[in-house]
């Protein structure tokens, strides 16, 4: 009698790999020989972890950003569950950067550097937090996946709508992003940086 497999250890159905580096075209992609491999053996290695899921949402959801300073995405998620989405982008009926130019401001900070910022934009935390709160969905208790280490603004909002863990996938530069920090750590929201190297860009 043939063995039952247990669909939620490997749900991947056998024809559609997953294709991380690689697309179902490229032959020569070591991953996708790394696939057709494990298709064989029946044993599935590059099965992502849920972090490493989210994080892959968030990188789908990033590429629908409008401001070409920092295309981020965030992503919500509960018990493995995806509960919302966001990206960088203007207000509804408002004009995108990528239309109209960027709106930037010049903030000194209180140890007289100073820094430029976009502020055309609603950002990704902030869009995420907002799609929770239109559609109903408590994000309570949640964790929020982000690019950057949030703002202040964003982390007020993080810290009062019960988020309990933010994954941020770099530390960002600026007085902001550590006042940010100091937010989440007031609250008691776990934070955890995944690379602590900012990406830098144009005009920072
Ligand atoms: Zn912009
Ligand atoms: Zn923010």
């Amino acid at each position: 009698m043939k063995k039952r497999t247990d669909n939620t250890k490997n749900p991947r159905p056998t024809g559609t790999p997953f294709t991380k580096g690689g697309t179902a075209s490229d032959k020569n992609s070591p991953l996708l020989k790394g696939v057709d491999a494990e298709r064989q053996t029946g044993v599935f290695t590059c099965r992502p972890t849920w972090q490493e899921y989210f994080l892959e949402v968030m990188a789908a959801a990033a590429k629908r950003a409008t401001c070409d300073r920092g295309r981020f995405a965030c992503v919500i998620a509960r018990d493995n569950v995806l509960l919302s989405t966001g990206y960088i982008g203007a207000p509804k009926g408002s004009p995108h950067c990528d239309d109209v130019g960027h709106l930037m401001k010049t903030v000194v900070n209180e140890d007289g550097t100073q820094s430029r910022h976009c502020v055309r934009t609603t950002h990704a935390e902030a869009n995420a937090i907002c799609q929770a709160a239109k559609n109903g969905i408590s994000v309570d208790g949640a964790t929020l996946y982000c690019q950057m280490t949030p703002c202040r603004a964003c982390a007020g909002m993080i810290a009062n709508c019960g988020i309990i863990r933010v994954v941020a996938q770099h530390n960002y530069h600026g007085a902001s992003s550590a006042e940010g920090c100091e937010i989440l750590k007031n609250a008691g929201v776990e934070l955890v940086i995944l690379n602590d190297v900012p990406p830098s860009y144009k005009d920072q």
